[in-house]
């Protein structure tokens, strides 16, 4: 091979380069608090954790798992979404489990969209959905979340829809903002995609971290929304253990079909022993689920005062892992360059909405800062902060 020509493919050239990378790395060199990356510094149920570590003692989890997941998974996601949002599933046909929510959204983009497709979805975007479109030689087409609360700009939305729009990729609760779309939004979203016949990949990663008296809702409940809609799911998300990469894609059956032949020639399948440790954190009673949230809700409230303490404009988070600020009010014009000075003036490490987005205006003055991290490390890095700004 020519030394000049680089040997990654052109559609993948873009998304060579990491923020999370660059962003630890610095936090590294300066021994930073580091609330870039959205993973928690403390275990989930103990309970999940002696389910998994049995399944390796007693080899029952040792072998290939069947590639649409153990039944016992398949059914109680299945039970799931049947307790928490009367979605009526056959676990037979209408789930399968990946290898994360990531492995579920990229093989549904892989399965359903082709050459020349669109994708719609709202920017800022986590940062897998246009890599996946990209392998799926599809194009992104993004739709600013706007305004002072950055709701989703519905009527841009409607704007955006062209012959060519295959799937609108939702995400609420919303990474990296935050919001959490409300019945009205969903159903405005959902509206547009009935009356163009388009697809709808929702990706509910964050359906158990939500606030205050705020809900989620899965837009596949909406009237006539279940026969276009893929629901994804995080059990790293919703059971603090995001490294053992268990998540699951759901709906109606010649959807699942389709994702599970792409998946099958993924990572055919995915680690045994989490999935039974999943398929019982599923069924935990609701008090484990309350006091996740409210847990959550704590250190989202202890991040977001100390910020607005000093100065920063505060978009307090609905759900989610993040809380995103404005820089502005510090003097600044772009989060990457606070970004980058951060580590050295404060010792903290942030994220800014830029990297997320196609058009640089619609992140500009925003940072994503990560609150699911023990008390005594946010109000280090509120320290921190305070010492770095005053
Ligand atoms: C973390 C995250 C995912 C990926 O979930 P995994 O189960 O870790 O693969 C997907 N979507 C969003 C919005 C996320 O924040």
């Amino acid at each position: 091979m020519s030394r000049r020509t680089p040997p990654l493919v052109p559609r993948l050239r873009p998304h060579a380069d990491s923020v999370f990378a660059e962003m630890s790395q610095l936090a590294l060199e300066v021994g930073a608090i580091n609330l870039g990356q959205g993973f928690p510094d403390t275990d989930g149920p103990s309970e999940l954790k002696e389910i998994a570590t049995a399944a390796i003692q007693d080899g029952s989890g040792n072998q290939y798992p069947p590639s649409i997941g153990i039944p016992e998974l398949r059914q109680a996601i299945a039970a799931h979404q049947a307790r928490f949002y009367g979605i009526e599933l056959d676990p037979k046909t209408d789930v399968v489990v990946t290898t994360g929510a990531s492995e579920a959204l990229v093989a549904t983009l892989l399965a359903l969209v082709d050459a020349g497709d669109e994708v719609v979805m709202f920017e800022p975007w986590f940062d897998i959905y246009s890599a996946a479109i990209s392998m799926a030689n599809g194009q992104r087409v993004g739709v600013p979340m706007s305004g002072p609360g950055l709701r989703p700009d519905i009527d841009a939305l409607r704007a955006a829809i062209t012959p060519k729009t295959r799937m609108i990729l939702l995400n609420s609760p919303h990474n990296p903002t935050g919001v959490v779309f409300t019945r009205e939004e969903l159903q405005a979203v959902a509206t547009i995609a009935i009356e163009n016949d388009i697809l709808v990949l929702s990706d509910e990663a964050y359906e158990h971290l939500w606030f205050d008296d705020g809900e989620h809702i899965p837009i596949c409940t909406l009237p006539q929304m279940f026969e276009r809609t893929i629901t994804v799911g995080s059990g790293g998300k919703s059971f603090s253990f995001t490294g053992w990469k268990v998540g699951w894609a759901t709906g109606p059956r010649e959807l699942i079909a389709a994702v599970r032949a792409a998946r099958q020639h993924l990572s055919f399948a995915s680690g045994g022993p989490f999935q039974y440790a999943m398929a019982h954190g599923l069924g935990l009673p609701d008090q484990y689920y309350r006091e996740l949230r409210s847990d959550l809700a704590l250190k989202r409230d202890l991040l977001c005062a100390g910020l607005e303490e000093l100065g920063f404009g505060v978009i307090r988070p609905q759900g989610t892992y993040f809380a995103t600020t404005d820089v502005r009010p510090l003097g600044y014009t772009d989060g990457l360059t606070f970004c980058r000075e951060l580590p050295n003036r404060a010792g903290v490490v942030a994220i800014p909405h830029g990297v997320f987005c196609d058009d640089v205006e619609v992140g500009k003055p925003y940072v994503r800062w990560a609150f699911c991290k023990r008390t005594g490390v946010l109000q280090a890095a509120i320290d921190r902060l305070r010492a770095g700004f005053s």
